[in-house]
């Protein structure tokens, strides 16, 4: 045999090879197209329920002449973060589980929920005259915040105290601006921040003693972690179950289809194990001139007031 003849096979099968993984990577590709068509129609179904949603909450707050009545007259009401004067507070359209209801937790007050002038929500309008009465950010400026699942509103708030570095971080980030980041294992060097905010937060992430130590790691001595979570004061113990982790189980146990525990009163000695100093200070300690109506505030939810040792 004409020795190059006989060595073709050789020389034609890469060629074939190539072939097949063409196709195979073809394959892929169509596949993972599918995929995104299929995520992006679950999404478009997502913004639509959500939308419905609003707009029931818009229709609602309609209905509701003042969910803040004293006395049989209306209160000014204002929102803290945009100085706006609001007629009401519109309520958030959930009604907690008689299991809930019986523990009393403490979070939101849905009734003040969020502000028709800026969207800005009860737990943040909160915070906000918490740090502003305790001046926490004057110490800040010109320092570093790290920001987890930042909120809209009140980032406009921290970050108008001229920062250093302000690093926004979230495990599903929205937004460009947003990096992605794990609260159990995160990228950042010991001691890089003055102060970590994950405002209610901690109730979503799976291994939450990694994540208080891993806040701790990386704020620096005498940085300050503020980390309000929802908590039920009768609980002595924080629930969580490996087997009640479904939409609808979350939803009756802890608050929310995103919740993974309701934390009780030891949620203070955990974040105290994982490194951090301070307690729960109550509302009326801090702030005994601000009627909670007319600011829009839960006045049974405490401050977290924490600090790394
Ligand atoms: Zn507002």
């Amino acid at each position: 045999m004409n020795p190059i003849v006989a060595k073709l096979p050789l020389i034609r099968r890469p060629f074939y090879q190539r072939d097949v993984a063409r196709q195979k990577c073809e394959r892929a590709l169509q596949e993972r197209d599918a995929a995104l068509c299929e995520r992006d129609a679950a999404l478009r179904e997502r913004d639509a329920a959500l939308r419905e949603r609003d707009a029931r909450i818009l229709e609602q707050s309609r209905s509701v002449p003042s969910a803040d009545m004293s006395s049989g007259t209306t209160k000014r009401l204002i929102c803290v973060l945009c100085q706006n004067r609001v007629d009401s507070w519109l309520p958030f359209d959930l009604t907690p589980s008689d299991f809930r209801i019986r523990l009393g937790t403490i979070g939101s007050n849905p009734n003040r929920f969020s502000c028709p002038s800026c969207g800005a929500i009860d737990r943040e309008r909160h915070l906000c005259l918490f740090l502003e009465r305790l001046r926490l950010m004057e110490p800040v400026r010109g320092g570093s915040v790290l920001h987890i699942a930042p909120e809209p509103r009140f980032r406009e708030y921290v970050t108008s105290f001229d920062l250093g570095t302000y690093f926004q971080g979230d495990l599903s980030p929205a937004h460009e601006s947003i990096q992605r980041v794990d609260m159990q294992q995160m990228a950042f060097l010991d001691a890089s921040f003055d102060m970590v905010i994950c405002n209610h937060s901690l109730e979503h992430v799976d291994d939450v003693t990694a994540a208080i130590r891993e806040m701790c790691r990386v704020l620096k001595p005498g940085g300050r972690a503020v980390c309000q979570t929802p908590y039920a004061a009768r609980l002595s113990t924080t629930f969580e179950d490996p087997l009640l982790q479904s939409p609808a189980d979350r939803l009756f146990f802890y608050g929310q289809e995103d919740h993974v525990r309701q934390f009780g009163a030891d949620i203070e000695q955990r974040l105290r194990d994982g490194g951090l100093r301070g307690r729960l200070v109550p509302h009326e300690e801090i702030l005994p001139d601000i009627d909670p109506v007319a600011y829009g505030v839960n006045e049974k939810e405490p401050f977290f007031d924490f600090v790394r040792d």
